[in-house]
């Protein structure tokens, strides 16, 4: 198994990776979803376990249109690095079941720390059960809502830098982050890369 953390394609240097943290959620998620599938991007999720728990629907919306799943913590805690290994183990573990339960089955590939609060024990403890540590590349800081503009720009000029773009999908208003998909997706295409997973 392999306890680094996951930066690459598995469609190699031209590939990128979309991944959509937070969610699901009821409001934004299937907005972004209409969006991957009206360009035909597979794209990462990586999901909050209560926010799966609740929303189980949209959980198994996002496996059967192709998507991957990644184990996103119990509760969002970013100080997560600092926290017991006990704690650190419920969360990681809790929310791989939660999630698995909502999608009917289909288990998280990934695991990404909230706020990329890792640690060798939880690299470890993920690895151990078949989820990759996925970091990212670009933040296109679209959770702040800079303006959809400036989303975009920052996916121009960044992702010459490296294959995994962040972007979310909860945790308020997703507005600019639904328009923003909707230009940048059509622009990396033509710019000649294709969208994949990220390496396992
Ligand atoms: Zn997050």
């Amino acid at each position: 198994m392999d306890v680094s953390i996951a930066h690459a394609s598995d469609r190699g240097p031209r590939g990128v990776n979309i991944t959509v943290d937070d969610g699901p959620d009821p409001r934004w998620t299937p907005q972004v979803l209409d969006v991957l599938r009206e360009y035909g991007v597979k794209a990462t999720f990586c999901m909050v376990g209560t926010q799966a728990q609740a929303h189980p629907d949209l959980v198994k919306r996002v496996v059967a249109e192709g998507h991957r799943l990644c184990d996103h913590s119990v509760s969002h805690d970013t100080s997560m690095d600092k926290q017991s290994e006990a704690y650190q183990k419920q969360q990681v573990l809790d929310a791989e079941r939660m999630i698995t339960e909502a999608s009917g089955g289909v288990r998280p590939m990934y695991y990404r720390a909230p706020g990329g609060a890792f640690t060798p024990y939880s690299r470890t403890l993920a690895a151990s059960r078949g989820m990759r540590p996925l970091g990212w590349n670009v933040d296109t800081k679209d959770f702040e809502r800079p303006g959809t503009d400036a989303i975009v720009a920052t996916v121009q000029r960044e992702v010459a830098n490296g294959p995994t773009v962040l972007f979310h999908d909860a945790g308020g208003d997703r507005s600019q982050t639904v328009e923003a998909l909707r230009r940048v997706l059509p622009w990396l295409t033509d710019q000649g890369y294709s969208f994949g997973f990220p390496v396992r």
